[in-house]
């Protein structure tokens, strides 16, 4: 028990920042992958929130989106993919040549499958 040894030492593992990524939906994410594979490059690096034009006025963050696409932790996801204006600013600016702009267009996709979202 790894949560009792912890104990003993004064700390645990908070869990609300616990990720089961068994019980986690990620269809949103494998959708993505299938049609998006530069998705798999993404390093979570953040250049592309410092760029983003909506970031720069709300607390928009697309690296924090794509975190929690990865994750499965779609229930926060859905009001925030709808503030992206798909100018396409940061797909220029990402080191590692993802696709961010077709990601974020894959997502509200995904979503509109999976559970009849309207944008
Ligand atoms: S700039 Fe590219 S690698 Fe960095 S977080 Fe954004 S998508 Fe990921
Ligand atoms: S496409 Fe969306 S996420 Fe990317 S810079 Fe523009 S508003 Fe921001």
């Amino acid at each position: 028990m790894i949560g009792n040894n912890m104990d003993k030492f004064g700390y645990s593992i908070s869990k609300g920042r616990q990720i089961n990524y068994e019980a986690n939906d990620r269809k949103i994410a494998e959708y993505i992958y299938e049609n998006e594979p530069s998705f798999r490059l993404c390093i979570e690096c953040g250049g592309c929130s410092a760029t983003c034009t909506t970031g720069n006025l709300t607390k928009f963050s697309l690296r924090e989106l794509f975190v929690l696409i990865k994750r499965g932790e779609n229930d926060q996801i859905w009001q925030n993919l709808k503030k992206c204006m798909l100018c396409g600013k940061c797909t220029l600016v990402c080191p590692r040549g993802v696709n961010t702009r077709n990601i974020v267009v894959l997502a509200r996709q995904a979503f509109q499958k999976s559970n009849d979202y309207a944008i």
